[in-house]
């Protein structure tokens, strides 16, 4: 899973490593279970049981199957997504489809869709970027909409809608076989009831997304070492969390000439990585983190300082620049 949704894709190998070190995994699980994204998880499962149980819709306040908010606020947040689901989003829709399994090969062209696959349980196919949408609806426009909810957060969102549509499109083609236009959204749920953020892409968007996708997907599983770079967020690694290359640089960022760290924390009494014992090593990894946010912070500031005085920034076969959309990668011209 990734952020505080319970969709995604995920990659069977990182996008630079071909393989990781044993035990990181672990890590990452131990670190990742918070009660926010518990919170998300339950939700999406209580939208999920509300589209699978035909009987539920329209009987607001009923149980939904044999689904059990995690909290009580939990089954507020999801009765008043199914409200707005029934005034806002059904009347527009043909059909509608939750937890949609899907896996794109981004080479090919190819795509693997089963609805037997469910919670993750992805086939093993080389090549393939799996990953689930929330919700998948033809509307009566003929468009397809890739949804997704959200109960916090939402970085990296749209370059996860894009990819899922990718190999939704491939799936849900027209009766004459065509490819529909795509609707993305971003369905931000919670105490607020759903805010929802659509979007129209062009053809020419997801064309430009495969062909990102093509370029970093030609590093995964060659590289034998830890390369970070804009791969770890738009390949959606798992081991972002844990990575000793990224965690060099958050440390490099801390303690640099200009770092904000003082002297006195600069010496290296304890692993950043290790199982936090004291208030002092907590410290120890929050003054890292403060610093190097700041750092970062700075560091992208200057970049973005040079492009606006007519530099480029090159990284391999991507560019980042500023359009409509800000500041991103892009594939270079
Ligand atoms: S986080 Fe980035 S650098 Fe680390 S393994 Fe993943 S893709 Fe590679």
């Amino acid at each position: 899973m990734s952020g505080l949704s319970a969709s995604k894709s995920a990659l069977v190998l990182s996008p630079c490593l071909r393989s990781f070190a044993p035990g990181m995994k672990h890590y990452e699980d131990a670190y990742a279970d918070t009660s926010k994204r518990d919170n998300g998880t339950s939700l999406h499962a209580g939208m999920d049981a509300y589209y699978r149980d035909g009987a539920s819709k329209g009987e607001l306040g009923l149980p939904l199957g044999s689904w059990q908010p995690r909290e009580p606020k939990v089954a507020n947040w999801v009765h008043d997504a199914i409200a707005w689901s029934e005034e806002h989003l059904e009347p527009r829709c043909e059909s509608v489809h939750s937890e949609v399994y899907v896996a794109y090969n981004f080479s090919t062209g190819e795509v693997h869709h089963d609805p037997a696959v469910r919670e993750r349980g992805y086939p093993d196919l080389p090549g393939y970027v799996p990953g689930t949408s929330d919700l998948v609806c033809i509307l009566h426009t003929g468009q397809l909409l890739v949804a997704d909810w959200k109960t916090g957060g939402g970085t990296g969102a749209e370059k996860q809608l894009l990819t899922l549509a990718c190999g939704l499109r491939e799936v849900y083609r027209t009766p004459e076989g065509e490819l529909r236009k795509v609707v993305l959204a971003v369905l931000y749920a919670g105490e607020a009831g759903v805010r929802p953020h659509e979007w129209e892409v062009s053809d020419e968007e997801l064309s430009e997304h495969k062909f990102h996708m093509q370029v970093q997907l030609m590093d995964v599983g060659v590289r034998t070492e830890a390369v970070p770079g804009p791969h770890c967020h738009s390949l959606y690694c798992g081991h972002l969390a844990h990575c000793p290359g990224v965690g060099a640089i958050v440390e490099d960022a801390a303690e640099s000439p200009q770092g904000l760290l003082p002297a006195k924390q600069l010496v290296r009494k304890y692993d950043m990585s290790a199982e936090l014992s004291s208030p002092a090593h907590a410290g120890f990894v929050m003054s890292r983190v403060t610093s190097a946010k700041r750092m970062l912070k700075y560091h992208e500031t200057r970049v973005q300082r040079y492009l606006a005085a007519g530099g480029k920034v090159i990284a391999d076969n991507l560019e980042y620049s500023k359009g409509n959309d800000g500041h991103r990668w892009r594939p270079k011209k």
